[in-house]
């Protein structure tokens, strides 16, 4: 971690400061090894390998350190090199542009291996603060560690180790993996300073119903439960069926005159079209996200609006993404 990036911590247990104690090992201007504690309530906090950590996944309640777990596996077992990610972004973050990122700070809630904050700062960050409770954050330091203004912590959303200090944060396809994702939405919007802006991409439960009722019994009594290799090797199946679909008939179709207007009709048109360009790494990568999670939430659009509402934000803007999730953008009030 640079030292920068203590401007934006505040203690997860009181909200008091938190000071740097001791560095046992640095690296220019990165600290790999050190120790802080809180001026408010003196519990310490360990930076490992680059990464101030406030969680331990051994200490946490079960649901979560599961959900890290998987998908910790999971990120370090794919890897991500598709120019598409920009564009998939600016879709799930709409009507966020590039240019909106210039000089703001920046908080990633569900940060990965890190592929956003990459983004958001090529986009004009100043400082992008990433946060991840899984092991993925060691994934997250290495790509982000060469960039001045690129932060990573292990930490639980549900209690930011973070001051009031962003001016914008996003989170995308993350809290509806939490119990409860209102309590997500809640913690991640009050490290927003008044006036600041708030951009969340969840499940939708509109359209889902195919998967609510036939994927997800097998999600949560099968496939989370099996060994990850084996389920990485089984998911090749479903995935070759969704391949096939979207390359041979949903692409075609949706790019050919005349073709579109056959294929609205067709099941779950408008995601199958919006994947249709993805090669095979990134078409398995969804499948087997669907298939590892053990808590997976679909939100209505009422849930989704109250939690804006109960947030007390304004300019709330909601759009239906691909006809299966929801994503808003809004203003976070003082
Ligand atoms: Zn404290």
């Amino acid at each position: 971690m640079k030292k920068r990036l203590l401007q934006y911590l505040a203690c997860p247990e009181c909200g008091g400061d938190i000071r740097l104690l001791s560095v046992a090992k640095e690296d220019g201007e990165e600290i790999l090894e050190g120790d802080f504690d809180c001026v408010g309530c003196a519990k310490h906090f360990p930076v490992v390998r680059g990464v101030p950590r406030f969680a331990e996944l051994d200490k946490i309640e079960e649901d979560k350190a599961a959900t890290a777990s998987s998908f910790g596996w999971e990120w370090q077992h794919f890897t991500q090199e598709d120019e598409r990610y920009g564009d998939q972004m600016l879709g799930w973050i709409d009507p966020v542009k590039p240019e909106f990122f210039k000089d703001k700070v920046v908080l990633d809630g569900g940060c990965g291996k890190g592929r956003h904050m990459m983004l958001a700062a090529e986009w004009g960050a100043r400082d992008v603060i990433g946060v991840d409770l899984s092991d993925a954050v060691e994934s997250a330091f290495a790509a982000t560690r060469s960039a001045g203004n690129m932060h990573v912590v292990q930490a639980d959303l549900c209690r930011l180790p973070l001051k009031r200090a962003f001016d914008y944060a996003y989170t995308i396809g993350v809290i509806h993996h939490l119990i409860d994702p209102s309590v997500g939405f809640k913690s991640l919007a009050s490290k927003i300073k008044p006036g600041g802006h708030f951009s969340v991409w969840v499940y939708g439960a509109e359209n889902n119903r195919w998967i609510t009722t036939i994927v997800n019994p097998l999600r949560t009594r099968f496939t989370s439960r099996i060994n990850r290799r084996a389920l990485l090797h089984l998911s090749k199946v479903p995935t070759a069926i969704l391949y096939a679909a979207t390359k041979l008939i949903y692409g075609p179709l949706n790019r050919s005159q005349g073709g579109a207007a056959i294929a609205r009709h067709l099941f779950y048109n408008d995601y199958m079209n919006s994947i249709s360009g993805f090669g095979w790494r990134e078409q398995h990568t969804i499948v087997f996200d669907h298939l590892v999670a053990p808590t997976a939430n679909y939100v209505t659009r009422e849930e989704f609006e109250k939690w804006w509402k109960d947030a007390g934000a304004s300019d709330v803007v909601i759009g239906w993404h691909n006809k299966n999730s929801w994503r808003g953008f809004g203003k976070i009030n003082g």
